[in-house]
């Protein structure tokens, strides 16, 4: 069988089936030769790779990576697209369907089972309406996870990537880049895609740093600080770190002094770096105080 990814072979795939598309699920099938061909650069797939995708959908993408990567488990939570899965993956025999919920389901255990305990690249079209979950899943649950390639909407590609001091910076960027390097590998409008969904999308790549280059005392108070001070943007940080909660604002004053950081500043002008130095400073009052 030769690629899915061009109009008419979806449309055939989905008439022979009676496949009926789900909103709710997110189910926007890739239509683009050229996008997929793009992921697979992005994610530097080689025959060594282990990868694992979410939603392979008709298997557009996953047949593509099952040509060239060692073994891929793909993970779907539409039932009704498993028998499809099975015919247009039938001549790849490194390619195994797990038909699980993504959010549900224990990813290190079928990474020990099904792909030698990894390391593992996470390589998809992922369904949009859970699409920050599933990237923090893989993140902060100590999944032997490499490389994080993935379509997304083009907003939360842009929020992943985003620098200081500009309008998409905020939580999601500091708690990507904290773990990655991230990416921009391709632009996907809206017409590659069936059926056609109301954003367009990007693909973006989150390369996994071998070490951790901030340092954080405590990561729970990392984050805790991080959703705080970008917890109402137009508020200086001496006062939106008072949603805390645990810190008066004599001792707000105090950690910022500490961390070398006026506090008249706004969470959005802050850098990772200057975000661990804040939250070890709040770290080391909040335990002096317990
Ligand atoms: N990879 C295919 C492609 O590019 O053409 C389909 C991508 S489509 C955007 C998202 C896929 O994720 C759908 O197949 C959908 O059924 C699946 N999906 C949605 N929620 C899921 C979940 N919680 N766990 C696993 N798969 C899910």
């Amino acid at each position: 069988m030769d690629r899915l990814s061009s109009h008419r072979a979806t449309k055939e795939v989905v008439n022979k089936h009676n496949f009926k598309f789900s909103k709710s699920l997110g189910q926007n099938f890739l239509i683009d030769d050229n996008v997929i061909d793009r992921i697979l650069e992005g994610a530097r797939l080689s025959e060594t790779d282990r990868i694992i995708e979410v939603g392979p959908g008709i298997g557009t993408l996953t047949r593509e990576m099952g040509k060239v990567a060692e073994n891929v488990v793909a993970i779907e939570i539409d039932k009704t697209l498993i028998p499809i899965l099975k015919e247009t993956l039938a001549d790849l025999d490194n390619v195994e369907v797990v038909n699980e919920d993504i959010l549900k389901v224990d990813v290190q255990g079928l990474i020990n089972e099904k792909l030698n305990g990894g390391p593992v690249k996470l390589v998809a079209n992922l369904p949009y309406y859970i699409t920050t979950p599933i990237v923090m899943k893989f993140l902060e649950e100590d999944i032997p996870v490499t490389d994080i390639v993935v379509m997304v909407q083009k907003e939360v590609a842009d929020r992943m990537n985003a620098k200081p001091n500009t309008k998409d910076y905020g939580a999601l960027s500091v708690a990507v880049q904290y773990y990655c390097d991230t990416e921009i590998v391709a632009k996907a409008p809206r017409h590659m895609f069936m059926p056609q969904p109301n954003v367009d999308s990007t693909v973006i790549g989150l390369h996994v740093r071998e070490e951790q280059i901030y340092h954080v005392d405590n990561e729970d108070i990392f984050f805790k600080t991080v959703k705080a001070s970008f917890g109402q943007r137009r508020k200086t940080l001496l006062n939106s770190l008072g949603g805390l909660g645990f810190l008066s604002k004599d001792q707000i004053k105090e950690a910022l002094k500490e961390a070398n950081i006026d506090e008249k500043r706004r969470g959005e002008t802050l850098s990772i770096e200057e975000f661990a130095s804040l939250s070890n400073a709040v770290n080391r009052i909040h335990n002096e105080n317990k």
